[in-house]
Order: C-alpha cells, then structure tokens, then sequence
C-alpha cells in the first residue's frame, strides 16, 4: 500500500475538483471523509472488512457448508489459468458472443484485435450505465485483453462506509468501452447503454509484477484493490469476492463481489456527495440517457 503524499493534498484536491466540474459535475460542497469518525485514521483492514461485509451482506450463503467448495474452486481454476500465462481473449469472449446476435445489435462483437493494444501498464476501466429491465451500472476493468465485468444495481460509491453489490457477469470486448447506444428490445441487455466514466486504473500492492499480472493475481484471489483515474471515479477501492451466489445468482464462476471505497482523499460521504446523481450524463458525450436513447445513434460511429 503506497503511501500518500499529504504534502501535496491541497493542490491536488483542487486540480481534481477543476477535473471534477468541468466533467460535468452539478453542485460543489466536497467534504472529505478520509480521516473521519475511524480511530486509527486509516482504512478497515481487508481480512476484517470481507469478514463483516460477507456477514452482512450474505448471511445465508455464509451459514451454508455447500457454497464453501464452488468458490473455493472457482478461485483455483482462475489460479491455475494464471500460472499458465494469459488465457486467450477470444475463448474468454466466447460466453459474450454466444449471448448476442450482431446482426440485430451495434454491440462489438469483440472479434477484432484492437484488444492487444494496449501500452503497458495501463490498464483500462469503464462504467456504463445500463437502463435494462433493472437499471445498474456495468463496471468493466482490463485484465489479459478483455474486460472482467460487474453489474453495479447502485453504482459506485464515495463513501467508505458503503458496500454496493457487484454481480459478475460474462468478460466483455475492450472495444465494449467505447460503446454508448441503445440495445434493441429483446436482444440480450436490451435497453440504452451510457459511458458514465472511463478512464484507466492501477493495481495497489503489485510490487515487482506488471500491472496486468497484479490485476489477474488479485482478481484471482478475490481481494481486487485498484486505484481509479477516471474523470468522475477517482481513487482506491476494493472489490471483494463474497462466497457463492446471492440473488440467485448460483453460478461459481460468476461470483457476487462487493465495491467498497477506501478511506482516502477521494472518499465522500454518501449523504454529502451520491456519485450517481452528481454525474447523470454521458461523461464522453454529454448527453443524458434520453438523448442516447432518441438520437439513437451510437457512440463514436
Ligand atoms: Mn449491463
């Protein structure tokens, strides 16, 4: 865990708010919450955090022997892929492709290349907002040339002492992050599709490893801490594998996690600043989710 510069708080606090406003912020009280009503200052350590966040947010799963061994195997099946290198983009899209049909939706179909481009050490993030049957929020972060993902149902937030559920859903196309549209009704997703932040992230603790193989290691070991430069989500979070499924959704290999912010210079408190209603448009084309919707047209095409 790198230690933060506190010399050079006040500066960078203010560029971020300049960041923040200009990224289509609506109102401007920023109270911070980092050395807040916590008596050490410092952040929840991570083994107690998952303790009482699986406590909480997953009482019946915890209370149930059964859920123990399908996690436990999940986790080992990613760790044996990871000791073997990189899995392949294309068998980790397969899920993604058998899912929709492109000649109905404007969706990627990941079959490009573009993926293995990237320059190293930046490794890319986004949140879409996704107005399907329930709206959520799509987190997506770059791991071995493809985008794990998570529906949010929340969205992020600011505030350390918030837990938002994150349900694991199938790895999606790099390209995916540029795309902002309407998925036509009936298709899978259907629905509009909004880039609500994107950016890149870095991987907390990856020492000597390369920041792609922190991220596959951490995401493996269901303890994921990254930092977020977006334009609108900034600074350290963890997401948390939980055992077995919640919501019914059973399948161990699409685990539900918990996003939780750390205390740090970028945590809010919830009351204060809602990183949903603060940002409610596109933050790559300035519209609003009817205008993607009316206009139709997507993103970048
Ligand atoms: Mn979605």
């Amino acid at each position: 865990m790198p230690a933060r510069k506190t010399t050079s708080r006040t500066k960078s606090s203010t560029s971020r708010t300049t960041a923040r406003k200009s990224a289509g912020r609506k109102t401007a009280p920023r109270k911070s919450v980092a050395s807040g009503s916590v008596a050490s200052g410092g952040r929840t350590s991570t083994a107690s955090r998952q303790k009482s966040a699986t406590k909480k947010a997953a009482p019946k799963v915890s209370a149930k022997k059964g859920a123990k061994p399908s996690s436990k195997s999940a986790a080992k099946t990613a760790a044996k892929r990871s000791s073997s290198g990189s899995p392949s983009a294309a068998e980790q899209l397969r899920e993604y492709q058998r899912k929709r049909d492109f000649t109905k939706t404007a969706e990627p179909s990941g079959s490009e290349k573009r993926g293995a481009s990237r320059k190293k050490g930046q490794l890319r993030f986004v949140i879409q907002k996704h107005a399907a049957s329930h709206l959520h929020y799509d987190l997506r972060l770059e791991i071995d040339g493809v985008m794990k993902s998570w529906a949010v149902p929340k969205g992020p937030s600011a505030d350390p002492t918030v837990r938002r559920l994150a349900m694991q859903v199938e790895d999606h196309p790099v390209e995916y992050n540029s795309f902002e549209g309407t998925i036509p009704a009936g298709e899978y997703g259907g629905g509009t599709v909004m880039i609500w932040d994107t950016g890149t992230y870095t991987v907390e603790g990856a020492g000597d490893r390369d920041q792609n193989t922190a991220a596959r290691e951490e995401y493996a070991s269901g303890d994921f801490k990254v930092n977020f430069h977006g334009k609108r989500i900034q600074g350290s979070y963890a997401l948390v594998r939980t055992r077995g499924g919640m919501r019914g959704n059973s399948n161990p290999d699409k685990p539900s996690w918990l996003l939780i912010k750390h205390r740090d210079e970028d945590a809010r408190a919830q009351d204060d600043f809602d990183l949903t209603t603060e940002y409610e448009t596109s933050a790559v084309s300035g519209r609003s989710m009817d205008e993607i919707r009316e206009r139709g047209k997507v993103y970048g095409s």
